[in-house]
């Protein structure tokens, strides 16, 4: 069209978004298609679209919203920043029934009032209520947990899949289905051919041999997250924090044969550098002994190291990362040291000095954190550090197009507010 901005325009009027003024040379639009997101979570946030989310409120609006949630039944409630909203155990004491879930999902807490109604639905839950190793051995069980208590069904999973449209998303991964009730939600919705699935082991263990062929490989979590301070870093972490890893060597090796024994994929979450590092140590020891996998994709992988990038590309592992989570370098400065801040997300490293290629064996996704292409073309192309620079097109390779629809958005990248938005194609 000649006049693209008047359709840029309607669609900023349409969501309240303030439109620079056309004078503003800085810019700048493309059309790109809809995206593949090679890691989110489907399942669990198609249950928890159910639930309040309090990652956008301030502390003290956030802090209303508990206190105002009902007292005769249990709440479900995530977007819990640690960092910005504080809870302790006389808010705990005071809340209403609720059920807190950390925004990294890693993480929870229970007021006392939810107590009564959790201890027989999820005991294990309420038994560990305050023991981080536990939960973050225990990840997969807490994702069976909240969707369990949340609940998902085919058209949650088609309302989540139609809201990532206008976000540039077509298609997505969900990268730790928790149980076969959640396969099943999103195999009988009508969004199934724009789903690939990745099983806990639990699940795909409580798999027929049918559901077992439609995952796409079996999901294990080796370390924390950064925002329960538990990620495998060696550290030290500023105020506190611990890394925790959820295998002994030998039960990752165990862990590991046994989803090559079954020939699907093997996804493995790493974070810090002590869990890539034990990824490695046990993948390179298999490989000797024989084991074959048809691929291993290591999650997330932020502070991987030069030396342990050569090792997983002589291994022929996929790494599976998160521009978004380059935001990391400046939201936890609170708990993680300048070094690391420097080395999250190292992509030049990976692409320009150890060879890794984009779309080929560097692949990104969101986590859902948040969903969608605005953010993590923002942080691609206005990092934090130099090193996490991407080029839209690396970034664009990395995603893929989206499988099972085609579709384009439009991008308006703004050089000056150093910012990307999405907008509708009009
Ligand atoms: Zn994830």
């Amino acid at each position: 069209m000649d006049r693209p901005w008047l359709g840029a325009l309607a669609a900023a009027a349409v969501r309240g978004v303030q439109l620079p003024t056309m004078s503003n040379s800085s810019i700048r639009r493309e059309r790109v298609p809809l995206i593949h997101d090679n890691h989110s979570h489907v399942s669990l946030y198609a249950a928890l679209a159910s639930c309040p989310d309090i990652s956008g409120l301030h502390p003290p609006e956030a802090m209303r919203l508990l206190r105002s949630l009902p007292a005769d039944s249990l709440s479900v409630v995530r977007g819990w920043r640690t960092n910005e909203l504080p809870v302790g155990p006389a808010d705990l004491a005071s809340l209403p029934p609720v059920l807190l879930i950390n925004f990294s999902l890693h993480g929870f807490a229970l007021s006392d009032a939810a107590l009564p109604y959790l201890s027989e639905a999820v005991p294990d839950l309420v038994e560990h209520k305050d023991d981080a190793s536990w939960r973050e051995a225990n990840v997969p069980r807490l994702f069976d947990a909240y969707c369990g208590l949340s609940g998902v069904t085919p058209d949650r999973v088609d309302a989540f899949m139609d809201g990532l449209l206008p976000l540039g998303v077509g298609s997505t991964e969900d990268m730790a289905v928790a149980n076969p009730e959640s396969l099943a939600a999103m195999r009988n919705s009508g969004s199934a051919a724009r789903i690939r699935s990745y099983a806990t082991p639990a699940a795909f263990m409580a798999m027929s041999a049918e559901e077992r062929s439609a995952c796409d490989g079996v999901k294990l979590f080796l370390d924390g997250s950064i925002g329960a301070r538990t990620a495998g870093v060696r550290g030290p972490w500023l105020g506190g924090g611990a890394a925790v890893l959820a295998y002994r060597n030998e039960e990752l090796d165990g862990e590991l044969s046994r989803i090559a024994s079954w020939k699907t994929d093997a996804s493995i979450h790493a974070i810090g550098e002590l869990a890539i590092e034990q990824a490695l140590d046990s993948l390179e020891r298999l490989r000797k002994n024989g084991a074959v996998f048809p691929l291993v994709r290591l999650e997330h992988a932020q502070f991987i190291s030069e030396e342990q990038g050569r090792r997983a590309r002589d291994l022929g592992l996929v790494l599976s990362m998160q521009p978004n989570f380059s935001s990391d370098s400046e939201c936890y400065a609170d708990r993680l040291p300048a070094a690391y801040l420097e080395n999250n997300n190292p992509f030049r490293m990976l692409i320009d000095r150890v060879g890794f290629v984009p779309g080929t064996d560097l692949i990104f996704g969101s986590d859902g954190m948040p969903h969608g292409l605005a953010y993590p073309a923002t942080l691609s192309l206005f990092p934090p550090f130099p090193v996490q620079r991407l080029s839209l097109s690396e970034l664009l390779a990395g995603y893929g197009p989206a499988r099972g629809m085609d579709g384009v958005v439009v991008l308006e990248i703004d050089d000056q507010a150093r910012q990307v938005r999405v907008m509708e194609e009009s």
